[in-house]
């Protein structure tokens, strides 16, 4: 079949590397010699992903960005040395970008009504795709909209009390709202573009398109998620804040017909179930309408912070290309040996500040958030081992159980405030309590804990094995300036809603369709979206 002249096909070239600082403007041409084409010959250009290659080599750091880019070249375009190079895998043809698109929608959802409950990433996804398709849509949250939401936080600093409907884990753009907003808990899926592509539409910087640790920032964050809500409220979303749903109404056995919400009955014709990873309440009254849940593996540990200037000192060196690099970050392994379980670090913030991502009066939890410039002067992280049902119990809420009962002993230790229960490092692995002043960045506040007794025996040993490890790669990370905070309990769900593999429908249900880290299916803002908007296309492709 011959090509229409007009028809463009994109090439991928991997690997081109420049030296920090260098001009980024040189890269289509070096591409172009990689593979044998004078830049002449290109119809487009696109930067696809980059990042930062900072190993060491002889001792020394090699501070280099490590570049994938994309050719444009008419379809018919034949040269000798570009098939060499395309043979010798110099070079590799791209398929198209996939669009969350469906052929066809499903007849049975004409003219019908959807409810998503949860405005977070999967909730807001899930809404978009739908409304795209033309159905009419309702997204529901207990939480308030972002600008509301911020006061009532400002509150919860103030009083030590927090909202249990508007919270730093409920209201818009869910839980990620007030994180790093790192954009790279990726899952290699073609869809990711497209949606990556909504958040540059709704203001974020286009970097993230290719940056391989993109990430937008709090404040960033908080500009994006009114124009996104705009944009959705233009293809007819309506939304419901501080309206929580409390249960379903069914219809037909399996058939949700209506949700059961704080002002009243919402009826729907289908549902998707994006509620977060906290939404505990949510869980248990759905489960015990017959909602099947089950135990799922989940993440447990601590926050360490550090001075940020230690890490990146470690990371980048000294060098005045190092200084133009900013803040570094760190993602950490150890694997499990001696009878220890393996841990590692994860959602690191550099240039951030320890939060109290907690929806309960009563309990105790720590993450991170960091603004877009990652201005300051601390680092932190969580430090945690994966536990499964065989730790915690194959109950479907055993998993949650554990959950609260360390968060409600760190919540205890810290005098009931929210203050927490911080330990140096040092003192963690001679298990001993820290003295004098615990600097961090954390807004309630430390103070003195064992945090070594509060763990449980078996997490408390892997992180010390993990600790030790960690500091062989950056000095001082087990030391006097590495400061345990509280406890991470929530880097991801502890409960599964199992879904049909191909309609991605509820166990037992015709409409309901369950998206996102708190069905257990994602984690992270990223897959979260991924996960909403793929549920999203589910629905329209079978309908109800
Ligand atoms: C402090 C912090 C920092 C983080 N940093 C990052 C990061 O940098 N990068 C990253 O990839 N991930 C990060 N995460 C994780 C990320 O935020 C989550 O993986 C992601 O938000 C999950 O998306 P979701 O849509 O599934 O659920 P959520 O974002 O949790 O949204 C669920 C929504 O459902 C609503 N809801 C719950 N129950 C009900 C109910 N009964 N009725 C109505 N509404 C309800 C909630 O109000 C909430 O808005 C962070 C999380 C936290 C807490």
């Amino acid at each position: 079949m011959s090509s229409r002249p007009e028809e463009k096909h994109a090439w991928r070239v991997k690997g081109l590397e420049l030296q920090v600082g260098a001009d980024e403007r040189e890269l289509a041409a070096l591409a172009c010699a990689e593979v044998g084409l004078e830049p002449r010959e290109l119809s487009g250009f696109r930067l696809v992903k980059k990042a930062l290659d900072a190993r060491r080599f002889q001792g020394v750091h090699r501070l280099r960005f490590v570049y994938h880019v994309e050719l444009v070249l008419p379809a018919g375009f034949r040269s000798a040395a570009f098939e060499r190079a395309r043979r010798s895998g110099r070079v590799e043809k791209v398929e198209r970008q996939v669009e969350p698109r469906v052929e066809r929608v499903h007849a049975s959802l004409a003219a019908k009504h959807v409810a998503v409950v949860g405005a977070g990433p999967a909730g807001l996804f899930a809404a978009l795709v739908l409304a795209r398709h033309g159905v009419r849509v309702t997204l529901v949250d207990r939480g308030s909209a972002v600008e509301r939401r911020s006061r009532e936080l400002v509150q919860f600093h103030r009083t030590r009390t927090p909202d249990p409907e508007s919270n730093l884990l409920f209201g818009e753009g869910g839980a990620g709202t007030y994180s790093d907003g790192k954009l790279y808990t990726r899952v290699d899926d073609p869809l990711e573009h497209a949606l990556l592509e909504e958040l540059v539409a709704a203001g974020a910087d286009p970097v993230i398109l290719y940056d391989s640790r993109a990430h937008i920032g709090t404040d960033r964050l908080h500009r994006i998620l009114p124009v996104l809500r705009a944009r959705l409220a233009e293809r007819g979303v309506r939304f419901d804040w501080n309206t929580r749903v409390d249960g379903l109404v069914l219809g037909a056995p399996g058939r949700v017909q209506a949700l059961a919400t704080s002002k009243g009955e919402l009826p729907c014709e289908a549902l998707v179930f994006a509620p977060g990873h906290s939404a505990r309440d949510t869980w248990a009254a759905f489960h015990a309408q017959g909602v099947v849940f089950e135990a799922k593996p989940f993440q447990l540990g601590v926050r360490i912070e550090h001075p940020q200037e230690l890490v990146t000192r470690a990371q980048f060196g000294t060098s005045a290309e190092a200084e133009a690099l900013g803040a570094a970050s760190y993602a950490l392994v150890a694997r499990e040996a001696n009878g220890l379980r393996a841990a590692h670090s994860f959602c690191m913030c550099p240039g951030g500040r320890i939060v109290a991502s907690v929806n309960e009066p009563g309990f105790l939890c720590t993450n991170g958030m960091s603004n877009s410039r990652h201005s300051s002067r601390w680092a932190n992280a969580a430090l945690v081992v994966t536990l499964g049902p065989d730790d915690f119990g194959r109950g479907p809420f055993d998993g949650v159980a554990l959950q609260r009962e360390l968060e409600a002993r760190f919540f205890a230790a810290g005098g009931g405030d929210y203050t927490a229960p911080a330990q140096r490092a040092d003192d963690f692995l001679r298990g001993k309590e820290s003295g004098g002043e615990l600097a961090t960045s954390y807004r309630f506040g430390a103070r003195p804990g064992r945090v070594d007794e509060l763990l449980p025996p078996f997490l408390r040993d892997a992180l010390r094995a993990a600790l030790a490890r960690f500091d062989r790669t950056i000095p001082g990370f087990a030391g006097k300036d590495g400061l345990l905070v509280g406890l991470e309990s929530r880097s991801s769900g502890p409960v599964r809603m199992p879904r049909d593999r191909a309609t991605r429908r509820a166990s037992g249900f015709s409409n309901l369709y369950p998206a996102g880290e708190g069905a257990g299916w994602a984690g992270g803002i990223t897959s979260a979206a991924l996960d909403g908007a793929k549920s999203a296309l589910a629905l329209l492709e079978h309908g109800v």
